[in-house]
């Protein structure tokens, strides 16, 4: 469970102060399904890197699993952040001169895994994610549904408990986010907490909950029922 209190975010220093963020108060419980909606310029994306490990807030508490990590380090920061979550963007980020596995491979690269159980992980992912037949196309020879595919490919290969997916189908056709959206729901049903930010009311209808934020504060907080 993901707790956050009163989370404030101020951002630059000396005379050029951006305050975003006002105080936030948000619980997410494992298994949820999270949008964060709200105008451009609303605090959205600062709040899903502080729930990420991102960024650090300004002021305020946030616990995982009833533990403070407020006052982690980076290095800390970022070893939770390799455990517990797999990031998904609009953009995709893919590696351009890597092929789709390969791309997939990255985070146990870092994570030290061998060779042979990257392969096969990364192959794993990719048929979940339904490219089991494209695993050598570099990303130039994917549509943008099949590169967001690859990139939640990436996003799972270390076996995160939340998905966190900013904007995620903000480069697609309308058709095609319906597909990367019922991947997401598909996710969640076997068990992951899915968190998105999203504009687009057709995306959050896929949430279980829908959080609104306004000028840095939550002003709506609703679950579906369905
Ligand atoms: P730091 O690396 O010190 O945390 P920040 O992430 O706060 O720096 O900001 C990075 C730079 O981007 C700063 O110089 C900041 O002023 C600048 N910046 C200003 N406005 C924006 C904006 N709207 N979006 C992104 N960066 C911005
Ligand atoms: P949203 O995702 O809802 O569009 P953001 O969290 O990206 O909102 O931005 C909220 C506000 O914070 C905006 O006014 C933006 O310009 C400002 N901002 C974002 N990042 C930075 C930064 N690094 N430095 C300064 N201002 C920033």
């Amino acid at each position: 469970m993901m707790k956050l209190s009163k989370i404030t975010k101020v951002y630059g220093n000396g005379s050029l102060k951006v305050p975003v963020l006002h105080g936030i108060d948000l619980s997410i419980e494992d298994g949820e399904f999270v949008a964060i909606m709200g105008p451009s310029g609303s605090g959205k994306s600062t709040l899903m890197n502080i729930i990420g490990f991102l960024d650090y807030p300004t002021g305020g508490d946030y616990e995982l699993n009833n533990e403070k990590i407020s006052a982690f380090r980076e290095k800390q920061l970022a070893a939770l952040r390799n455990r517990h979550i797999g990031f998904v963007f609009q953009q995709f980020f893919l590696l351009p001169r890597l092929n789709a596995i390969k791309n997939v491979e990255t985070p146990l690269v870092y994570a030290g895994v061998s060779k042979k159980e990257r392969r096969e992980r990364a192959q794993q992912m990719l048929e979940k994610v339904g490219l089991g037949d494209r695993v050598k196309h570099l990303p130039n020879q994917l549509s943008g549904g099949q590169k967001q595919r690859v990139a939640i490919a990436r996003a799972l290969v270390n076996n995160p408990s939340v998905i966190m997916a900013d904007e995620p189908t903000g480069a697609l056709d309308s058709k095609t986010s319906k597909q990367i959206m019922e991947l997401f729901v598909q996710l969640n049903q076997e068990g992951k907490t899915v968190i998105l930010v999203t504009h687009e009311e057709e995306v959050a209808a896929y949430a279980n909950r829908v959080i609104t934020l306004r000028d840095g504060l939550v002003i709506d907080d609703r679950r579906m029922t369905s």
